[in-house]
């Protein structure tokens, strides 16, 4: 038996995209500009009492930094499927871009599984004041850096089970220490890929996104995320693509279509 009950989505927030803008020279394919409803997502794993997060969203209603719309904030949505930030054990954080880590400081409990490499390359910019105009702010960096001061920091570089049923892997490219998570649940199993894969397109044709460290690395992160899903039979769940919510069913009573039951 899965020691995993449930993996949901959060989504905190939404905008409405172009192709050819998220899309890494989408005008090579030929197709069509069109419309892509983008989602901003957390996602809850829950495992007997233990609760793990993977991201944290971020306050929209104090910076939108690409116009997105807020949905309900982090604390609000957590409050919705019952959770209080104290409770939860782990937070994974996917990458440390602001639309992922914003809330952090939160979790003052869990322990922060970080990739490693997301961890130099960031801090490295920090303290060389290189962050201006970058996705991620000082501020943003803080609770990391209290986490790593109470020894609650975790950094990953090679694959690592970091709890009963949940592989982190790093596979950078979108940042250098990009991470996502496999996790064994009852049915054939889940892929987080976070920012590794922004929309389905992303792993239906391997269309890299426009934003990366590493153009080969991020190519690189896609086909392994496919080989991963061939592997273990696991689903791969985009990181920001709202078409997830027509594959997959709300939370039973949540009219808003907040939460997602993913398995
Ligand atoms: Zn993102």
């Amino acid at each position: 038996m899965a020691s995993i009950d449930s993996v949901w989505s959060v989504r905190y927030g939404e905008r409405v995209v172009r192709k050819n803008d998220v899309f890494y020279d989408y005008a090579q394919y030929g197709l069509p500009d069109g419309d892509l409803h983008m989602d901003y997502n957390f996602w809850v794993i829950r495992s007997g009492e233990k609760v793990i997060l993977m991201d944290t969203g971020y306050d929209i209603s104090a910076r939108d930094w690409l116009g997105e719309l807020s949905v309900m904030p982090t604390p609000e949505g957590l409050e919705l499927i019952g959770l209080d930030p104290l409770d939860v054990n782990m937070v994974i954080t996917s990458h440390f871009h602001y639309d992922h880590i914003g809330y952090l400081g939160l979790f003052k409990n869990a322990q922060v599984v970080s990739g490693a490499d997301e961890y130099e390359y960031w801090f490295g910019k920090r303290n060389s004041n290189a962050l201006e105009g970058e996705f991620t702010t000082e501020e943003n960096l803080v609770p990391v850096e209290a986490a790593e001061k109470e020894g609650r920091l975790r950094l990953i570089s090679e694959p690592t089970e970091v709890f009963p049923g949940i592989t982190v892997y790093q596979v950078g490219g979108h940042c250098p220490g990009e991470v996502i998570a496999h996790i064994d649940t009852e049915g054939s199993g889940l892929i987080l890929a976070s920012d590794a894969a922004h929309f389905y397109e992303q792993i239906e044709h391997e269309w890299p996104f426009f934003a990366y460290t590493n153009l080969d690395q991020m190519r690189a992160a896609m086909k392994f995320l496919l080989k991963l899903a061939k592997e273990t039979g696991a689903t791969i769940i985009p990181g920001h693509d709202g078409r997830t919510r027509d594959r997959f069913a709300a939370v039973p009573g949540d009219a808003g279509r907040i939460a997602t039951v993913l398995a």
